[in-house]
């Protein structure tokens, strides 16, 4: 007999609460992990605008979670784990050459083909799990992914002490990168729209900008930067972006949008040298490390918290503007 949950499904867009929606079964090398905190993501919010139009599913990905049932890996059970939220097939040659989070058949929690965290429980293979250290707590491990996400861009490109760098957007994820930057002692500079939230700032060495609502920063910054992290979320960043990165710069784009990339002049990037950088999913044990020292702050960034009964409304709230971190708890 299977066990029934509740769990937020999501129907190529529209979603609802299911109260009856079958348990995961696992196999050999999964895990059964019981949710006990999830959060929303900008992810999730494209998801239900149409981004992802095929996904029919359990929506939602970031969560801390205790592992219930682990066939062949009894290790695990009891253990408090965050988890990746790639799946490659293990089988192709990205996967064989380490490359498995752009493996061409991967399934993605509560993203592509795989149910997501929105739920009383999910399954995810062992070799997802981390180990949450004690220290950190559920309401900060519960950023682990978000956080692992900035660290990518660290990842990617070299910020040096000397760097000018500027991150556009002071949402969930450009609150979160401005701190990974700062740690570099980079010359930060990071463009919001929410005073609350950039007040969240005030412990980095940064130099903070409000802008207008519907202007970027002002002509002033123009070429300013080395490197330019564009986190708004929406189409309006990557002009700004390009605005005010310096001829031979790298602007990293964060967002993933459900509208057309806003247009740009390729001309002019081959021009002024510009180098574009996609960026995604990250490192988790240094996220996690990073939360266990407190050099990275995010429970300040907690809007609300949300039972799972009450999901629907907590979508809601976290798809308004200026609004951080929504949680959702089973
Ligand atoms: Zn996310
Ligand atoms: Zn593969």
């Amino acid at each position: 007999m299977v066990n029934m949950m509740k769990a937020v499904y999501c129907d190529r867009g529209p979603i609802s609460l299911r109260i009856d929606y079958p348990q995961p079964t696992v196999d050999d090398g999964d895990a059964l992990v019981r949710v006990i905190l999830a959060g929303v993501c900008a992810t999730d919010l494209e998801m239900m605008a149409g981004y992802g139009p095929d996904f029919s599913g359990v929506l939602g990905h970031e969560f801390v979670g205790i592992v219930e049932a682990a066939p062949g890996h009894e290790q695990w059970v009891g253990r408090r784990v965050v988890g990746e939220i790639n799946i490659g097939c293990g089988e192709c040659e990205l996967c064989r050459r380490g490359l498995s989070k752009h493996c061409r058949n991967r399934t993605t929690v509560g993203i592509s083909d795989k149910d997501g965290v929105f739920a009383d429980h999910i399954s995810l293979p062992v070799a997802n799990l981390h180990h949450v250290p004690d220290d950190v707590s559920d309401e900060q491990a519960v950023f682990t992914e978000p956080l692992a996400a900035a660290l990518q861009v660290l990842e990617q490109i070299s910020v040096r002490p000397t760097t000018a760098a500027a991150v556009v957007g002071d949402g969930r994820l450009g609150l979160l990168i401005a701190q990974v930057l700062a740690q570099t002692g980079c010359r930060l500079t990071v463009f919001g729209r929410h005073e609350q939230n950039l007040k969240l700032l005030s412990h980095i060495t940064a130099e903070v900008i409000q802008v207008g609502t519907s202007a970027g920063p002002a002509g002033q910054f123009a070429d300013c930067f080395d490197i330019v992290v564009e986190a708004t979320g929406d189409e309006t960043g990557f002009d700004t972006a390009r605005n005010i990165v310096r001829p031979g710069g790298v602007i990293v784009l964060k967002s993933t949008f459900a509208g057309p990339m806003a247009e740009f002049d390729s001309s002019s990037l081959v021009v002024d040298e510009v180098s574009i950088v996609g960026s995604r999913c990250g490192p988790f044990e240094p996220a996690l490390r990073m939360l266990e020292s407190g050099q990275v702050r995010v429970e300040e960034m907690i809007h609300a918290r949300y039972s799972l009964d009450d999901a629907v409304q907590a979508l809601d709230l976290a798809s308004q503007k200026g609004v951080l971190k929504v949680l959702i708890q089973p």
